[in-house]
């Protein structure tokens, strides 16, 4: 059984890798982030995240948890987001002792934090169509110009190089606990995420060869 988790920060490819793994494997993609999006009218979530509040620890297990009991995750799953907090990863190998199962393998995507906010800082958006570009890796072919419908484009508030430290520090604090629970139990593979998309998953394809 392939019970994967992922951890990447901002700016690594993490979704790229997600959608890679689950298509390869079979897996159900199991993304907190969009099960918290598509759950947003629900009486369980709706007073925390109408007020902006972050949801607590419980309500999220205990999203997690229902979904997890469905069928199609019987075969495996990989889990996106989520566990975040070292109880989390505790109530879900709880979870999982119960139904006779266990996390078989944690993929953490590694990254040099300046080449993130590189890379990051460099992203330029159309607000027209959406189009996404990049000054050094994809750049538009008019400067500042959208190719695709000729709107200026402008960088995210999000991008800014400030904006990506803080938030790659944040990152880094929440994982730092996590990282050290998987390695204990010996199933974290340490990815390099600062190669081709292909690299990253090659790396990822041979430690399941290996498990
Ligand atoms: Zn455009």
């Amino acid at each position: 059984m392939k019970n994967f988790i992922l951890f990447g920060p901002p700016g690594a490819g993490k979704g790229t890798q997600a959608k890679t793994i689950s298509k390869t494997y079979g897996l159900v993609h199991l993304s907190t982030g969009d099960m918290l999006r598509e759950a947003k009218d629900d009486p369980m979530f709706a007073p925390y995240m109408s007020a902006g509040k972050l949801v607590p620890d419980n309500v999220i297990v205990e999203m997690v948890v229902k979904r997890l009991k469905k069928p199609d995750c019987s075969e495996g799953f990989l889990l996106d987001g989520f566990p975040r907090t070292l109880s989390q990863a505790q109530e879900l190998d709880k979870f999982l002792t119960k139904e006779n199962k266990k996390v078989s393998a944690v993929f953490c995507i590694l990254t040099e934090n300046e080449e993130i906010v590189k890379r990051l800082s460099g992203r330029r958006v159309c607000p027209a169509c959406g189009g996404s570009f990049n000054i050094d890796s994809m750049p538009p072919k008019k400067e500042g110009i959208c190719d695709l419908c000729g709107a200026n484009l402008i960088q995210r508030k999000d991008d800014n190089p400030d904006t990506i430290r803080e938030r790659l520090s944040v990152y880094d604090k929440q994982t730092k606990v996590l990282i050290d629970y998987y390695e204990k139990q010996g199933i974290l593979a340490k990815i390099d995420g600062m190669l081709t998309p292909e690299k990253v998953f090659e790396q990822i394809s041979d430690y399941v060869k290996k498990m």
